[in-house]
């Protein structure tokens, strides 16, 4: 009987489900300018995820092209991309299970006078343009924007001591 107990433990039941992932975030401008930046990085932290990359960097044209390819055709797009070159951005990458979704989560709506109080965007802004972080929104988008920010040497894979202690044994 106790063996078959401590067997149904440790069973992985769900592992085959659960996928670490990794996610980007852009500290925009205006949290750099506002000085929130250590504020936001400690909002992921003490929710459990991992920083597995970080770097300063400034944005350019070409990349924004890229990265907002989607509103490219809209008129306000010119703002956008001004304000996401008018100073340089912090870029991070964030790890744990769920994580893109979890990030999203935490970020709240795009415009910060919908976003509800306790996400980011909710509790740091009043703007639709102005709204902290970017966060990417699905799987796929992650995978393509930690690609577009980051080289494969500047995203690291190290141990997280507390690993044992954000998550049961079965989830990791
Ligand atoms: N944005 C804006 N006006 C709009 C829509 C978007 O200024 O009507 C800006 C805003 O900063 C937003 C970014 O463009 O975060 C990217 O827009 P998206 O729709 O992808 O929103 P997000 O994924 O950031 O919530
Ligand atoms: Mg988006």
């Amino acid at each position: 009987m106790h063996i078959f107990l401590s067997l149904e433990i440790k069973k992985p039941l769900f592992n085959s489900l659960i996928a670490m992932e990794k996610t980007l975030v852009i500290i925009k401008p205006g949290t750099i300018q506002r000085g929130y930046i250590g504020e936001i990085i400690q909002r992921f932290e003490k929710k459990g995820l991992q920083l597995c990359g970080m770097k300063m960097i400034q944005l350019d044209e070409k990349i924004l092209l890229e990265h907002y390819a989607h509103l490219a055709h809209r008129p306000f797009f010119g703002r956008i991309k001004d304000a996401m070159m008018i100073t340089p951005v912090i870029v991070c990458c964030w790890k744990g299970i769920d994580a893109i979704r979890i990030v999203r989560a935490m970020a709240g709506v795009t415009n910060g006078r919908d976003a509800a109080p306790g996400t980011i965007r909710g509790d740091y802004s009043v703007s639709v343009q102005e709204n902290i972080v970017h966060a990417s929104d699905s799987p796929e988008t992650a995978a393509i924007e930690l690609k577009r920010f980051f080289n494969d040497n500047e995203i690291f894979d190290y141990k997280q001591h507390q690993l044992d202690f954000l998550y049961a044994n079965d989830e990791i």
